[in-house]
């Protein structure tokens, strides 16, 4: 039997006849980035290789001494006869699947990744490009039956009206959502003329490599700009989930506060928060992505990762796959797993009302 072009390794997920790693979790000599998020772009390897919008995001994020070496999406090197290539994973700017070709067979590895579906809206990164191989290795964030998205374009209708509302009773609307990915995603979906936006210092750094790297973004404001704070009653502040509750969102005094997640599904997690509203909106793909995804790669082999893995092999080995999982150490989207703790309780109770309807 071939060897597998990726195996477990304490380090991280290993290509041993090429002798790299894709998003290691321990420090190694050679580094393949799928997406800069910190549980898959780490600091102290030697040298990482990334897709090159990802260039101005893992430097923002890992620091500007890292070695880094990128690639365009869909040009290739060869690396010990392995043949390796990034393309678009529609998941935050330059996140990137890896495909590696090494004696006639071809392995990708998704990384984390969001399907586009009709009435889907994100210009902040190149929309998931699907790859045929015979292996397909994929996340499995959502990977449950009542994960499904609504249109994109929906969900930004109604922040738009959430925000509206309140700037018409006068006070702030604080959105919160993942620093890097989602609140960019955030930004270049509302509509601008409601108000000012203003976002927090954690925003503003990731905005800015956004900015550079060619994605047209509103403009935003922070809270040490603004001279007049009565501005602050239209206003629209988009700010990471650690600050609920804290020092930084008191200074909005009795704004309605909203977050936007994929967890926000489940209305148990909105009620746990307490917080005004829930917005769904994620940069995974929901189950039906996920599916769409594996079919169009045709694949007859999948290894699933991060999320829920077991739902997944079985559903796959049903569909007549071979499937299997990795087990890793990737936590995408650490401040809103928070929020899903406890789900499977939750989860089975969603499931059993969704079945009752
Ligand atoms: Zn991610
Ligand atoms: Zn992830």
């Amino acid at each position: 039997m071939a060897e597998d072009l990726i195996v477990e390794r304490p380090e991280g997920l290993y290509c041993p006849p090429g002798d790299f790693y894709i998003d290691p979790w321990r420090p190694v000599e050679r580094a393949v980035i799928t997406h800069a998020h910190g549980d898959h772009a780490r600091v102290g390897h030697a040298h990482y290789l990334a897709a090159t919008p990802s260039r101005g995001v893992l430097r923002a994020r890992l620091g500007t001494d890292i070695t880094l070496q990128t690639l365009a999406y869909g040009d290739a090197i060869t690396h010990h006869g392995v043949r390796v290539s990034l393309h678009p994973a529609g998941h935050v700017l330059g996140s990137a699947q890896v495909r590696l070709e090494h004696g006639g067979r071809v392995w990708v590895a998704s990384g984390d990744y969001f399907v586009s579906g009709p009435g889907d809206v994100n210009n902040t990164c190149e929309p998931f490009e699907p790859v045929r191989c015979d292996c397909f290795i994929t996340e499995s964030t959502f990977g449950l039956p009542i994960y499904r998205w609504g249109p994109q374009r929906e969900v930004f209708a109604d922040i738009d009206r959430w925000w509206r509302d309140n700037a018409a009773a006068g006070r702030a609307s604080l959105l919160m959502g993942y620093a890097f990915g989602k609140a960019q995603r955030i930004l270049a979906g509302v509509d601008a003329g409601i108000g000012p936006i203003v976002v927090h210092g954690a925003v503003e750094t990731l905005n800015r490599a956004y900015r550079e790297a060619g994605v047209a973004l509103p403009p935003t404001l922070h809270l040490r700009d603004i001279a007049d704070r009565s501005v602050l009653a239209r206003a629209l502040v988009v700010a990471p989930p650690s600050v609920h509750g804290g020092a930084w969102a008191r200074r909005f005094g009795n704004a309605s506060d909203a977050f936007a997640s994929g967890w926000m599904q489940l209305r148990g997690a909105r009620r746990r928060r307490g917080i005004d509203r829930g917005f769904v909106l994620s940069d995974h793909a929901d189950w039906p992505g996920l599916q769409r995804a594996i079919r169009a790669t045709g694949a007859e082999r999948v290894i699933v990762t991060h999320g829920y893995e077991a739902v997944m092999v079985r559903w796959l080995q049903e569909q007549g796959l071979e499937a299997s999982a990795f087990r890793t150490e990737y936590d995408d989207e650490r401040h809103d797993v928070t929020e899903a703790a406890g789900t499977t309780a939750e989860v089975v109770g969603a499931d059993a009302e969704e079945g009752a309807e």
